[in-house]
């Protein structure tokens, strides 16, 4: 009933859907990966890396499989004197004064969100001008049917006065604001929500700040806390650099969109002796390599808790296996929330239902480039594993129960996309009905979209089967909608 009020309206588009040229013309992270129908692991080109501390243990041609593409290729011979950059020299210096290597998932962690000099935590890496482009950015439905999906867990834990909807990682926040901006017409729904933003980038913060048109209330001398509200549906908004700090004792829905593919993950590889770390160490020459670690590491217990979830023909024919410890913490933080508080979580990402063998990448301007490759530069991500999700969170309590994946694409089009986009169709200029089509497609489709009829190497790739949805909830809400 919700769902279909919401569609109806045919509401001013966002200010506006992105324009056909930029929204045609960049890549998402899924539709490179989409370049092939295959599983991340059989679509990486395989580098061979030396061991030198390591090497008397391996028989010699041991080699790794990174996923990186070779799109793009950095000029052959080039002896130009490079000087590293702070994130370089902080990773060196890290390397050095440990005396060994660091893990892969401490590399990625210290490139990604580094205080000072993480990818994320100084500028805008999303869209026309920055690295990638996410699904919020393509199309204001995607924010829409999200919202959707809130309101209708919302209506399913019997319309509680007050809400705490949390979004991990929300970029530059077009997700929250297309949720608020489509739902602001739902007054009981948005006058219960307290909206929890989980952000570690102070830059960020301040751009989900102005994209969710947010004033700070006065402050006021009774000692009360100044209030933040979002001017788009009324609701106050904090800010919150990791979700343990979002204050407990209310129901929680929780949005996690392309954030679980930033968590750092482990690297294994097989080898004589059983299953070795991958390892970041910097060269003689002083450039950053890949060796395998000589010991078992502490990551181990992870390897181990994620083999037992796995069946053994699944492990068996891996040479190589990612753990993320961060994702199967998170999950049971998550799961233990609604477990005590009620409520829900959605989480949407690139991902296999099932271990994943070999699948970070790293990609700048649009293009894949080299892992260890001028870190701080690129955006490092990796296949989120749904399976050890639903493990983790299934550990946590009989009291939650987890739904999906299903595809981002079954997903959007149960929740009523394909009336969404027809109402916003209604009332809209030529170019941005052009703008509807090509992000529906991205949104919903597979492959590439057959209407297209502009440049080749600008043709919308569909990432609806690439993309993945899950949601757990806590069981006195019933099945979530649309996971029935
Ligand atoms: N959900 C957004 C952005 C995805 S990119 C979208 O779909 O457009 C990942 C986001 O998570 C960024 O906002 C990044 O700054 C944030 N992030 C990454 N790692 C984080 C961490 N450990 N803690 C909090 N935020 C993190």
């Amino acid at each position: 009933m919700l769902t279909r009020h919401l569609l109806k309206q045919a509401s001013t588009c966002r200010h506006f859907l992105l324009n056909s040229k930029t929204s045609s013309a960049f890549l998402t992270k899924s539709i490179l990966f989409s370049s092939s129908s295959s599983s991340p692991e059989s679509q990486s080109p395989t580098t061979t890396f030396v061991d030198d501390k390591v090497n008397d243990q391996y028989p010699t041609g041991t080699s790794i499989s990174i996923d990186r593409s070779t799109l793009y290729n950095p000029p052959e011979h080039s002896h130009e004197p490079t000087s590293d950059s702070e994130l370089v020299k902080h990773l060196k210096g890290i390397i050095k004064f440990r005396g060994g290597p660091i893990s892969v998932a401490e590399y990625m962690e210290e490139v990604l969100t580094n205080p000072k000099f993480g990818f994320y935590i100084s500028r805008d890496v999303f869209g026309a001008e920055g690295d990638f482009i996410t699904s919020p950015e393509v199309s204001q439905m995607f924010g829409e049917m999200v919202g959707v999906w809130a309101m209708c867990l919302w209506e399913q834990m019997g319309r509680p006065k007050q809400v705490n909807l949390v979004e991990l990682g929300p970029g530059r926040g077009t997700l929250m604001a297309d949720l608020l901006r489509g739902a602001s017409k739902f007054k009981s729904f948005t006058e219960s929500l307290h909206v929890h933003m989980v952000e570690c980038s102070p830059m960020l913060q301040k751009l989900q700040h102005h994209n969710l048109k947010c004033f700070d209330e006065d402050d006021n001398s009774d000692g009360v806390e100044k209030r933040t509200i979002s001017m788009l549906a009324g609701t106050p908004v904090s800010w919150h650099a990791l979700l343990e700090q979002v204050p407990s004792g209310l129901p929680s829905i929780i949005i996690a969109h392309e954030f679980y593919d930033a968590l750092p993950v482990h690297q294994f590889q097989r080898a004589s002796r059983g299953w070795c770390e991958k390892m970041v160490d910097v060269s003689e020459d002083s450039m950053f390599r890949f060796v395998l670690s000589p010991q078992p590491t502490p990551a181990a217990l992870y390897l181990m808790k994620r083999c037992k979830w796995a069946a053994p023909e699944e492990m068996e024919k891996l040479g190589q296996i990612e753990v993320c410890p961060k994702a199967m913490d998170l999950t049971r933080t998550i799961a233990d929330r609604i477990s005590f508080d009620g409520g829900g979580a959605l989480i949407i990402d690139y991902g296999l239902n099932g271990v994943v063998s070999d699948s970070l990448q790293a990609i700048r301007k649009h293009k894949f480039v080299n892992i260890l490759d001028n870190p701080g530069s690129a955006d490092l991500s990796a296949y989120v594993d749904f399976a050890s999700i639903r493990h983790s969170a299934e550990e946590v309590s009989a009291d939650i129960s987890v739904h999906g994946p299903m595809t981002q694409s079954q997903f959007l089009g149960a929740l009523g996309i394909n009336f969404r986009v027809e109402a916003l169709l209604q009332n809209c200029t030529d170019e941005q009905a052009d703008s509807l089509r090509t992000g529906y497609w991205r949104l919903v489709g597979e492959g590439e979209a057959p209407f297209w009829e502009g440049p080749d190497e600008q043709v919308p790739i569909g990432m609806g089967t690439r993309y993945l949805a899950m949601a757990i909830v806590n069981k006195k809400q019933g099945v979530p909608v649309p996971f029935q």
